[in-house]
Order: structure tokens, then C-alpha cells, then sequence
């Protein structure tokens, strides 16, 4: 219940999707919100709890106004393992979909939180459609976050309106994406998610087309975006998809000290003074980064290809790898990279000094900004797409699944910061194979020559917009302001 001082103030609910990406976007969201005045509660479940609160620890100690409440999950109810409370336990389609189906049982606890918290507006994420009916019931409104950008959006839109996959014979075959602005962007079915392009009405499929419903009927989206980035798409996707939305981006630029660069959604598995010294140790511009985000699982024999990849093409690099089973991870530990299934024989130690490996989790935004860093390599997931922009690098680009495709085609056609490696399928968690030679030309193409220099000139003017965008006066400062001013409005 608030209390008297807090009885004028804004209060704004985040109830964000149990996924890694999702939870990262709304620490973030939410410590914008509160930095400017706002009162914040997120809702997470107990598991996503701690990786919550260990990441506001540095804002709330600053006296920013953010709660973080817990529901239970029912994952024994639903038919999950113990424990699957989050996007990254779940491993196969049929599992996602029960995953889902449990998410569904949220409403009423949530609802409970509204009817005892009385907050002033819901921004839940876009996988909850039903979060919509329950603002209504509480006469507040419902806003949507996608975790992804403007084109990324009007891209889905179009594909789902006119379904121009249908009008092409083979999965192979390029289409145009139709009424779309800009430039001629051309897509295959087979980089389109499954659940788009088919007919049947599985579970999946009904709970993208409710979330597509439920964005008609709520109050508006927030978009990790900005303005310079990609206005033209911002204003198709207001003035003639008719959708209300605010850019209220880059929110990641909202971690200023090093600690909050270096706790975003899970514990670092390397000490970021470690990290920042190593870093320190090369060249501007002379580093390779390499992470695949929250959800991408490789195969052994992906990574090993990785590794062949990145050791021709003779660059300094940081390398992300999700964590592998304990008895392989203690065996690398000791520096006994033989017969390690997923690195090349004596790969470390030939690299030494050349490259670390980081086995879990990086402190992704603290590396992306250090100086030395000249390439991201990524799986194009929206947050690590705008962390790439913000801090000026030119990207490979690695689409696996989600909408990474998209997000693919805007860094690499219409921004023209990037390459692609080449992955031509959508594959759940593992991925399309890619071969050694394809890394090591598009890694080179970032690093090298000309192109990489202009890539890279490019890059460095979107990061310097994408700061001036959230500095006062801004672009995302005054969409985040009209938003503010139109919530406050709406609550007297
Ligand atoms: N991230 C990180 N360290 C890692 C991997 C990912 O800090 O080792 C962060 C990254 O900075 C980004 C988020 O996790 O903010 C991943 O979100 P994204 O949308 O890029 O991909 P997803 O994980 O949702 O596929």
C-alpha cells in the first residue's frame, strides 16, 4: 500500500516475460522509469527473483523508487520440471508450449497484486495477452513491450497481413516484405518462424495470434529504439499500422558505472576487472566479441567450428560459451582443453593471450563499450543488437531463431553496419550450421579494409545519436516525457 508521500507519484507495474532478455529490458525500463520520478514494482516469479534484485541492487542503493514482488510459478501443475521458471530451462517446442500455457495461470495472481497495489498503468510483455483484460478490470492501462525494434515489428506485421510466403513455390524461394518503407527488403520462408506460415491452429500459433489481438485493444507499445535508428519504420508502424508507441530507448545506456555494466540479468562468470584489464591489454578496435545471448544452445560441433573460424582469422577475441555440462567445464578450468569435445586440440593454448573464453555469462555491455572492442559477433536478439549500436561497433550477424532474421536485415541492409555469416534457416536454440570459412570472411570483413572502416564510421555516428537521444532534450527523452505526461493525465 503506498504511503502518504507516494500517494501523488506515478506507479508503474512491469510484468515482464520469464525470459533473461525480457527481465534485462525491464531492470532497465524500470530504473528509467524511477530515475525519473516514477514508482516501479516488477513482478517476477521466485526463481527470477534474486537475478532480479542482484541486478537493482546498484539502483535501489542510489534511493531509486523500485519494488520487486514475487508470484509463485506453476510449473507442477502445468507438467513441468521443478524449477522451469524460466525461457532458458526449456528445451524443445513442446515444452515451450506448456511452458506458455503455464504462464497463462498468472492472470489471477496478478490480479490479486493489482487489486491490493492499485497501480497507475501495466507494462507487461507481449507474450501475455490476457494482461490486457486485467488492467481493464482495474480501469488502468495496458502497455505492451516486445523487447524488440520498430522494423523487427512492421516486418511481423506485414508477413502476418499479407502473407507473402504464399505466393512463392519453394521454402527457398525470396519474396518482398510488402508495404513495408524504405528500402527492398527480400526474405525466404525458411527464416520465417513456423508458427507464422502455417495454417493449423496449434497452441503456439493461438497464443501469437491473441497476442497480436491483445495489441490492437491496449493502450500502446514502448520500444527499445530511438528515433534516428529507425524513424521511418516508427512512423509506419504509428501512422499506418495505427499502433500508439513510444521510443524510449536505448535503455541500456541508462547503466552508467562500471557495476551496473557488469551485473545485467545473471552473475558475470569472469571478475569484470579482470575482464576490463585484459581489454586493456589491446589495441582499439583490435577485439572480436562473440556472445549468442540468453537462449542460444550450440552443438559441440558448432562450437568447434567457431573456434576453427575464429582462430584463422587471426584476431584478439572474447568468446561467450553457454555453460556446458560440470566435468567438462571443471576439465577446461584446469586448462585441459584435450579431448574437450567442443574446442580444437591445444586451441587454448595456442591462443593464449589472443582470446578468452568466457564460460556462462559475460558482462556484455561493460566489454561491447571498452575501447578495444571492434566487432560483435551476435545472434541478433533486439537487446544486443541496440547494445551493439550504442557503443559504435560493426556487427557480424548470426540470426538463429525469434525474430533475429529481421533484426538481421536491418544491421545489415538498411543501417549497413554489419555482415552476415550466412545462416539461412530458423532453428530453435541450435541453430542453422555455420562452416569456418563463413566466420572467418565475415569476421574479417568487420575487422579489415575499407568496408569494415566505413561499417565502423557509421556505427560510431549511431552511438553518438542513440546518447543524444536519452540525454535531455533528446529524441527518447521527450517520447518517454509525452508518455509520462499522457499516464499522469489519465490517473488524476
Ligand atoms: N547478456 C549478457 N551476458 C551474456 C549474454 C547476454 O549480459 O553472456 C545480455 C545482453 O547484454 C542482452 C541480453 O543478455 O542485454 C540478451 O538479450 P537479447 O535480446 O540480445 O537476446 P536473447 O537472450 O533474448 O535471445
Amino acid at each position: 500500500m503506498a504511503n502518504e508521500n507516494q500517494k501523488d507519484q506515478l506507479h508503474v507495474f512491469f510484468f515482464p516475460f520469464l525470459g533473461h532478455g525480457h527481465m534485462i529490458l525491464t531492470v532497465d525500463m524500470a530504473q528509467l522509469f524511477a530515475s525519473r520520478g516514477v514508482r516501479a514494482t516488477i513482478i517476477t516469479t521466485p526463481l527470477n527473483l534474486p537475478l532480479i534484485s542482484r541486478s537493482l541492487q546498484e539502483s535501489t542503493a542510489l534511493g531509486l523508487a523500485i519494488n520487486l514482488v514475487a508470484i509463485k510459478f506453476p510449473y507442477a501443475e502445468a507438467g513441468l520440471p521443478e524449477g522451469c521458471e524460466n525461457a532458458d530451462s526449456i528445451s524443445s517446442q513442446d515444452m515451450f508450449q506448456i511452458f506458455i500455457k503455464a504462464t497463462t495461470m498468472l492472470q489471477e495472481p496478478l490480479e490479486q497484486l493489482l487489486q491490493e497495489h492499485r497501480p497507475d498503468c501495466l507494462i507487461a510483455g507481449w507474450l501475455y495477452p490476457w494482461a490486457t483484460d486485467s488492467a481493464a478490470k482495474f480501469g488502468i492501462p495496458r502497455i505492451v513491450f516486445h523487447g524488440t525494434g520498430f522494423f523487427p515489428l512492421c516486418v511481423g506485421e506485414s508477413i502476418a497481413l499479407h502473407q507473402p510466403y504464399k505466393d512463392v513455390v519453394s521454402d527457398t524461394d525470396p519474396f518482398v516484405i510488402p508495404n513495408l518503407p524504405g528500402i527492398e527488403i527480400q526474405m525466404t520462408r525458411m527464416v520465417l518462424p513456423p508458427y507464422l506460415v502455417t495454417d493449423e491452429d496449434t497452441s503456439i500459433a493461438k497464443v501469437f495470434k491473441a497476442a497480436a489481438q491483445s495489441e490492437v485493444t491496449r493502450f500502446g507499445v514502448v520500444v527499445n529504439s530511438f528515433y534516428e535508428l529507425e524513424g521511418i519504420y516508427a512512423d509506419h508502424y504509428k501512422k499506418v499500422l495505427r499502433r500508439r508507441a513510444w521510443s524510449i530507448g536505448p535503455v541500456s545506456l541508462c547503466n552508467r558505472d562500471s557495476k551496473e555494466k557488469s551485473y545485467r540479468g545473471k552473475r558475470a562468470s569472469i571478475d569484470a576487472h579482470d575482464c576490463s584489464k585484459w581489454l586493456d591489454s589491446k589495441k582499439p578496435n583490435s577485439v572480436v566479441y562473440i556472445c549468442f545471448g540468453s537462449s542460444t544452445d550450440f552443438t559441440e560441433h558448432q562450437l568447434r567450428g567457431i573456434a576453427m573460424g575464429l582462430e584463422a582469422c587471426g584476431q584478439n577475441f572474447i568468446w561467450v560459451v553457454r555453460e556446458r555440462k560440470k566435468n567438462e567445464e571443471e576439465r577446461g578450468a584446469r586448462g585441459q582443453d584435450q579431448g574437450q569435445g567442443w574446442l580444437p586440440e591445444g586451441f587454448e593454448k595456442r591462443m593464449e593471450g589472443k582470446c578468452l573464453i568466457i564460460r556462462g555469462w559475460a558482462p556484455q555491455v561493460l566489454i561491447l563499450e571498452h575501447e578495444s572492442v571492434g566487432g560483435f559477433v551476435t545472434h541478433c536478439g533486439w537487446n544486443s543488437i541496440l547494445e551493439g549500436v550504442s557503443a559504435g561497433v560493426p556487427m557480424v550477424t548470426w540470426p538463429v531463431f525469434a525474430e533475429q532474421f529481421y533484426n538481421e536485415k536491418l544491421v545489415t541492409q538498411v543501417l549497413r553496419i554489419g555482415v552476415s555469416v550466412g545462416t539461412k534457416k530458423w532453428v530453435p536454440v541450435v541453430g542453422d550450421y555455420v562452416e569456418k570459412k563463413a566466420i572467418m570472411k565475415a569476421v574479417k570483413e568487420i575487422m579489415e579494409g575499407e568496408e569494415a572502416e566505413e561499417m565502423r564510421n557509421r556505427a560510431k555516428k549511431l552511438a553518438r545519436m542513440a546518447r543524444e537521444a536519452v540525454e535531455e532534450g533528446g529524441s527518447s527523452y521527450s517520447d518517454f516525457n509525452s508518455l509520462i505526461e499522457e499516464l499522469k493525465g489519465l490517473s488524476n
